[in-house]
C-alpha cells in the first residue's frame, strides 16, 4: 500500500493546505490535556516551513452538529495557541472556515506564514462530503496534504472530496499519515513472528471484523476486557452480570474454531476481578472464572490471568495491542490494563498500540517511551486492522492514479 508522499511532490514556495487531526482532549477549563496529535503534525508543518510554503492548516474539532457554532467548546483557537508555543511562530487564526475574509487571508499569505482555519465541522459541508465546500477549500491552495490519519476513515469533504480537486503531483500524504499506514500495513502483512494480538475493550461488536481479520494473521490471540465474557459464555461459563453480547456468541465460537483450525493459540482470562456493581466504592473479589457469582460482574482480569498473559507474550516479536483489559478508568479495575502495558513495554518485540483508550492506559502507566509506535487514530487504526481501505488513504494512493 504505497502512498504519494509529500516528498514526491514539489511544495517549494507553494500554497499548501494540510489536513491535520487537531481533535485533542480538553479539560473542563478548556485546557488541552494531551497534545500528542498536535506534536505529531509538526514534522510535516516544519518540512513545509523549511520550503518557504504558505501554509493553511485545516482540522475538525469535537462533534458540533452541522451548522452549530459553540466557540467555547469547539473552536480551534486553543490549538492555535499550542501551535504558536510549539513552533515559536505566529499563527494566523481565521474566524471561520471558508468565509470571504478567510479566503482573503489565504490569498494574502506570505512565504513561511501559517493560517489555521476554524473547525471544519462548523461548516455542514464537511461531514456531508460536499463538493462545493471542497471546491472552496481547494481554491485556497496549490497543493493538498493529508496528515490527518485519525480522521481518514471518514468520508468527509476535507478527506475525500477535497483531494479530487487536485491532480496527481499536487496531493500527497504527510509524514504522520505515512508512518501510521506503513506501521499497520507492514505489521499485518509481513509481521516478524511470533505475532501476538492483544485485544480488549468493552464489546466484541466494536471489534468483530478486526478479530475475524486478525485470526488469519496472528500466531496468538489474547482476549481481555469486557469482550472476554462473550467468549467465556460461549464456552459454557456462568459469567453473572458481566458484559455479554448474546447475539455474538455464534461469532465468538466461529473465531475460536478458526483459531483452532489455523493453529492460532487463543488466550482468555482464567480469573477476574468481580464486583456486585459498577462503582469505585464497591466491594471486589478476585475469583477464578469458574466461580463468578450469578449477580456480580467481571470488571478486570485477575492476577493469574496477568501471569498467563505475560507468559503468552514472552516469545513475541511483534505485539499489537488494542483495548484495555478492564475498566481502567476506575482504580480498582485498572491493574490488569497497567500490567499489560508494562509487560508489552518490557518486551523486546515491535510493539504497536492502537485505540484512544489503550493509548491513554499506556500514558497513565508511564510506558509511552517504551512502545515502538502509538497510533494517533483509534477508529482509523481499527479499520486498517479490519482490512478496509480508508477513504483518506484511497485519495492519496499511488496505485489509484
Ligand atoms: P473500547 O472502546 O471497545 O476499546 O472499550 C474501552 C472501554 O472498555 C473502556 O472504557 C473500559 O472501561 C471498558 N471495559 C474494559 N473492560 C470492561 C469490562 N470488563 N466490563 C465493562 N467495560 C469494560
Amino acid at each position: 500500500m504505497e502512498l504519494w508522499s509529500i516528498k514526491d511532490i514539489d511544495v517549494e514556495k507553494k500554497r499548501v493546505l494540510i489536513r491535520c487531526d487537531f481533535n485533542v482532549p480538553k479539560d473542563e477549563f478548556g485546557n488541552i490535556t494531551d497534545d500528542r496529535r498536535i506534536r505529531a503534525a509538526l514534522p510535516t508543518i516544519r518540512y513545509c516551513l523549511d520550503r518557504d510554503c504558505k501554509i493553511i492548516l485545516a482540522s475538525h474539532f469535537g462533534r458540533p452538529k452541522p451548522g452549530e457554532w459553540n466557540e467555547d467548546r469547539d473552536s480551534l483557537k486553543p490549538v492555535a495557541k499550542r501551535l504558536h508555543s510549539l513552533l515559536k511562530q505566529d499563527i494566523i487564526m481565521a474566524n471561520n472556515v471558508v468565509g470571504d475574509d478567510t479566503m482573503e487571508l489565504a490569498k494574502n499569505l506570505k512565504e513561511g506564514e501559517i493560517l489555521l482555519l476554524e473547525n471544519l465541522r462548523y461548516n455542514p459541508g464537511e461531514t456531508a462530503n460536499d463538493s462545493e465546500f471542497a471546491a472552496r477549500l481547494a481554491s485556497m491552495a496549490d497543493v493538498y496534504i493529508n496528515d490527518a490519519f485519525g480522521a481518514s476513515h471518514r468520508k468527509h469533504a476535507s478527506i475525500f472530496a477535497l483531494p479530487e480537486h487536485f491532480p496527481v503531483g499536487k496531493k500527497a500524504a504527510g509524514f504522520l499519515m505515512q508512518k501510521e499506514v506503513n506501521f499497520f500495513d507492514k505489521m499485518v502483512k509481513h509481521p516478524v513472528r511470533p505475532f501476538v494480538a492483544v485485544v480488549g475493550g468493552s464489546k466484541v461488536s466494536g471489534k468483530l471484523q478486526a478479530l475475524i481479520n486478525l485470526v488469519e494473521k496472528v500466531d496468538k490471540l489474547v482476549i481481555g476486557g469486557g469482550m472476554a465474557f462473550t467468549f467465556l459464555k460461549a464456552l459454557g461459563y456462568e459469567v453473572g452480570n458481566s458484559l455479554v453480547e448474546d447475539d455474538l456468541i455464534e461469532d465468538a465460537i466461529k473465531i475460536m474454531d478458526r483459531a483452532k483450525e489455523k493453529g492460532v493459540k487463543f488466550y482468555l482470562p482464567v480469573d477476574v476481578v468481580v464486583a456486585p456493581k459498577f462503582a469505585e466504592d464497591t466491594t471486589v473479589k478476585y475469583l477464578p472464572i469458574q466461580e463468578i457469582p450469578c449477580d456480580w460482574m467481571g470488571l478486570d482480569v485477575g492476577p493469574a490471568t496477568n501471569r498467563l498473559f505475560r507468559e503468552a507474550l514472552n516469545d513475541a516479536q511483534t505485539i499489537l495491542w488494542n483495548g484495555p483489559m478492564g475498566v481502567y478508568e476506575m482504580d480498582k479495575f485498572s491493574k490488569g490494563s497497567f500490567m499489560m502495558s508494562h509487560y508489552i513495554a518490557e518486551s523486546h518485540a515491535t510493539t504497536v498500540v492502537g485505540g484512544g483508550d489503550t493509548a491513554d492506559v499506556v500514558q497513565r502507566a508511564g510506558d509511552v517511551d517504551e512502545m515502538t509506535f502509538i497510533s494517533t487514530g483509534g477508529g482509523a487504526s481499527l479499520e486498517l486492522l479490519e482490512g478496509k481501505l480508508l477513504p483518506g488513504v484511497e485519495a492519496v494512493l499511488k496505485s489509484r492514479a
